[in-house]
């Protein structure tokens, strides 16, 4: 894959080489990983140098099996995955482009049809005004979700900061169901308080709730209640959101939280989405110093936990 023969690598010094940025200390890392853990796969993604003097991202899978008789060697894996990595960046890339783009006709658009609502309302016009709210609730919808796929860029680029607010769960989630009752003819039910307020980012949290929220409502068509409960801990409190929907099965519950992640249905009912709510929620919790987790039954229904530290903010917390 690198291009060179056999004979030219044994004992040469290509992996010190500057050719390889990441090349010799990350593989030596990877190596003691593997000889660490037996019968554990460990894997590595490496950017690399080719003999002809082009790059080549490479996948390195390792395992132990020293300890397993009749094998008692160490298996490893090498692949070229840079096609794929490549388009992985292009399409972050793009995602992140073209967020930016739509982002400023959205926001004069919102713009005008305020003025032109607060015109029309002025002369009585309560037609007009009820279709330009139609559209004004559209491009909201819109706005939205540029603003996450613009969080999903610098998310993934790390440039995500968190505000440090004392932020009063108990108050932040009356709020939030508030704004969505009059979206959905589900009941969104309370139980529990936190009763300590949490160290974080206000607005970031609340973005969280709206997505477990509104997954909870719309992958439960059938159900008419999602019950949101709060409990405390000594030195933590844990949200769950429940609902009594259409759940997930066993074998796509690891991969929920990955970016772009999405159960297709099997049925002909279809759920519009981009998969990437979860990826959001998951990145904001970690970078509280938080969990987030899942439980789920096929047909019955699924509940989201997320837990936050409370008291003294700790600084491992405000790592981004
Ligand atoms: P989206 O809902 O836009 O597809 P998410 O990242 O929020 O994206 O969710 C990823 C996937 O997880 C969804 O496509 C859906 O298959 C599944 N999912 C999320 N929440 C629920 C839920 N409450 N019940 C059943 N499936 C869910």
């Amino acid at each position: 894959m690198v291009g060179y023969l056999p004979e030219e690598f044994v004992g040469s010094r290509i992996f010190g080489r500057k050719d390889y940025p990441d090349g010799g200390e990350a593989t030596r890392r990877l190596m003691a990983r593997v000889l660490e853990e037996p019968r554990k796969s460990q894997e590595l993604e490496i950017r690399t140098g080719h003999k002809n003097g082009t790059f080549l991202w490479m996948e390195v899978v390792g395992i132990n099996l020293l300890d397993e008789p009749g094998v008692e060697a160490i298996v490893w894996n090498f692949r070229d995955v840079t096609e794929q990595k490549e388009l992985e960046l292009r399409k972050d890339h793009f995602i992140s482009m073209a967020s930016h783009e739509l982002k400023t006709p959205l926001t004069i658009l919102s713009a005008h049809t305020q003025l032109l609502r607060e015109r029309f309302a002025a002369e009585d016009r309560q037609d007009v005004v009820q279709q330009l709210s139609k559209m004004d609730d559209q491009v909201a919808s819109l706005n939205n979700l540029v603003a996450d796929l613009l969080d999903i860029s610098s998310l993934q680029a790390g440039q995500v900061e968190l505000a440090r607010d004392a932020v009063d769960m108990d108050e932040l989630l009356h709020e939030v169901v508030a704004n969505l009752q009059p979206t959905t003819s589900h009941h969104l039910l309370i139980e529990g308080a936190a009763q300590r307020p949490i160290t974080g980012d206000r607005e970031r949290l609340g973005h969280v709730l709206v997505i477990l929220l509104t997954n909870a409502i719309k992958y439960s068509p059938q159900a008419d209640t999602v019950v949101v409960r709060v409990a405390h801990a000594r030195d933590a409190m844990t949200v769950s959101v429940q609902d009594f929907g259409i759940g997930i099965a066993r074998s796509h519950q690891q991969r929920l939280f990955e970016r772009f992640y999405r159960v297709l249905s099997k049925k002909d009912q279809t759920y519009p989405g981009l998969g990437i709510g979860l990826y959001i929620a998951y990145e904001i919790i970690q970078r509280h110093g938080g969990k987030i987790w899942m439980e789920s039954v096929e047909g019955i229904g699924s509940t989201f936990f997320f837990s936050l530290p409370t008291g003294e903010y700790r600084e491992s917390a405000a790592l981004i």
